[in-house]
């Protein structure tokens, strides 16, 4: 089983290739040999500060080189890795540290206030700085030099148990309070014939630009270091920097997010970067819309492969490859499309109420099953029991369907779909109805209790700047474009939409708000 193990992948790199290029990070580049060496110093080190086999290495560390060393250093020592998201306020990554019961934190100087209400919560806990190492910040933290001075040149473990825990990370907490999801080799191990959808070439150079706190992030990275390609650490997302590190180092792959794609659209002066070295972007996380992936692929030209996923099932539900996304051709429908299963995954269609088997064409909860699927939450018994169906299925808790050719469609959230009057509303098909109107920057529709309807559909909207619509208007305008059923009974304007800290739409947080609302149609 060792091909399995992601520290087994980076020793057999440094073995066949040693003086190739590992990790760029700014200025700084590992070979396979230094990478493979150092992530053993590492990991002997932080053996020695954990408890032991399984204890949580937690991180607050943007995508560096340091965190790239820490989650290989991790699991060659077997202690799981848990970054967590520097975007939330100190108290909410306090809180899932102590969740996490974290025993080391990684940090660099910018998220020190984080780190010292982690610390705060969590006393014992040792914290070790990456950088600028001085007495005000964190003081009586480790600093990166130190602890990779402490370790020794002897493998920790190296095991190769396929089963041995590697990361926990949080799901996003979009319809909830984020919750701990725990993954294994086997489940994070991908199969070349999955891998062959990325189009690897021995001479590929990876960029990194996703968080490693979300599993596209860290699924991402230990695709690359397997693969044993070039991998080029971005550091803060910013468009301007992929578009330089895309020139500077000739990337030929890369994974951004949809909200990333578009960002390096519209970046000022795109025309005159040289970006004809990019192959293929990988792309998901999130919802696209084909308008975005027309642009993209005109723009950019470049191969486009999209994935679907989520954090329970280490991110590999299915995926639309680059033949797939063929906007010339005569099944441009396909670009509204997830794809089809990734090799090993079984997906079905379930009714939400009952369970039953739906047929291609009908919506309802995208359940799916494979080795990728981890066991269950961290310490949460009764969500983990939630998440399986008694034939072993993972609820996604996504709603789609499935078309006559096996493509998968997902339109929206269950907990999200609204049930009006005894029909079910997919609010992905109202939102896009109103974003077509001229005056619509931004919209979610959402149901709030409704004495009548069970659910009223409502839509929440930020206005384009200088529009000045009316909601009479608004609702006329979906009138005409979607059943009687479905256009919005209520209309609210807002400034801004609730958003998590991964850019998603907290939904639930607008139905707590929204209880009653002013009727603008019936
Ligand atoms: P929480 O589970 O805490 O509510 P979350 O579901 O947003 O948060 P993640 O596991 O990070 O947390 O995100 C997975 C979700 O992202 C999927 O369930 C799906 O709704 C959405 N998603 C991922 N990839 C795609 C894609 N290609 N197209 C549409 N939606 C996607
Ligand atoms: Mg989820």
């Amino acid at each position: 089983m060792s091909g399995l193990h992601l520290p087994q992948r980076v020793r057999h790199h440094a073995a066949e290739r040693p003086d190739s290029p590992a990790v760029t990070w700014g200025n700084t580049t590992l070979t396979n040999a230094e990478f493979d060496q150092r992530t053993t110093r590492i990991a002997t080190a932080l053996s020695a500060l954990a408890s032991g086999r399984g204890a949580r290495v937690g991180a607050l560390l943007r995508m560096r080189l340091e965190g790239a060393e820490c989650f290989v250093a991790a699991a060659k020592a077997e202690l799981v890795f848990v970054p967590l998201n520097w975007r939330l306020p100190a108290a909410e990554a306090a809180t899932i540290a102590v969740d996490a019961a974290l025993e080391v934190l990684i940090v660099e100087a910018e998220f020190a206030e984080t780190a010292e209400a982690v610390r705060e919560a969590l006393p014992g806990l040792v914290v070790v700085l990456v950088d600028r190492a001085s007495e005000e910040i964190l003081p009586e933290a480790w600093t990166w030099d130190r602890l990779a001075a402490s370790g020794s040149d002897t493998d920790p473990r190296l095991g190769d148990d396929p089963d041995a825990e590697l990361l926990q990370l949080y799901t996003s907490g979009t319809t909830g309070a984020p919750k701990g999801v725990v993954a294994t080799h086997r489940n994070i191990h991908n199969e070349p014939k999955a891998l062959a959808i990325y189009r690897w070439r021995a001479d590929s150079v990876a960029l990194d630009a996703l968080p490693l706190f979300h599993i596209a992030g860290a699924g991402w990275l230990s695709t690359c270091l397997s693969a044993g390609v070039h991998v080029v650490l971005l550091g803060a997302f910013d468009a301007r920097h992929v578009a330089d590190l895309v020139e500077r180092h000739r990337i030929t792959h890369a994974f951004l997010v949809p909200s990333a794609i578009q960002m390096l659209l519209d970046l000022r002066g795109l025309g005159d970067r040289d970006l004809s070295s990019l192959q293929l972007i990988a792309y998901g996380s999130a919802p696209v819309t084909p308008a975005l992936l027309r642009r993209a692929i005109d723009r950019l030209g470049c191969a486009f492969v999209q994935r679907y996923g989520m954090t329970e099932t280490t991110g590999s539900v299915s995926a639309l490859t680059a033949e797939d996304h063929d906007p010339a051709g005569d099944r441009t429908y396909l670009l509204r499309s997830a794809g089809k299963p990734m090799p090993g995954v079984e997906v079905a269609i379930r009714d939400v109420a009952t369970g039953a088997d739906l047929p291609a064409g009908v919506s309802g909860e995208i359940v799916c099953r494979s080795r990728n699927n981890v066991a269950g939450y961290w310490r949460r018994p009764d969500e983990t029991a939630q998440l399986f169906t008694p034939d072993g299925f993972l609820r996604t808790g996504d709603t789609g369907h499935l078309d006559d050719d096996g493509y998968l469609y997902v339109t929206d959230r269950v907990k999200d779909m609204i049930i009006t009057g005894g029909e079910n509303v997919y609010p992905i098909e109202v939102e896009s109805v109103l974003a077509e109107h001229p005056a619509v920057a931004e919209v979610a529709v959402i149901g709030v209790p409704d004495r009548t309807w069970g659910e009223a559909v409502t839509a929440v909207i930020r206005v384009a700047e200088g529009a000045l619509p009316t909601a009479a208007e608004l609702v006329a305008f979906s009138a005409g474009r979607l059943a009687s059923y479905k256009k919005p009974r209520h209309i609210h304007f807002v400034t801004a939409l609730p958003r998590n800290a991964g850019g998603k739409v907290l939904k639930r947080r607008l139905r707590d708000e929204l209880g009653g609302s002013e009727v603008v149609s019936s």
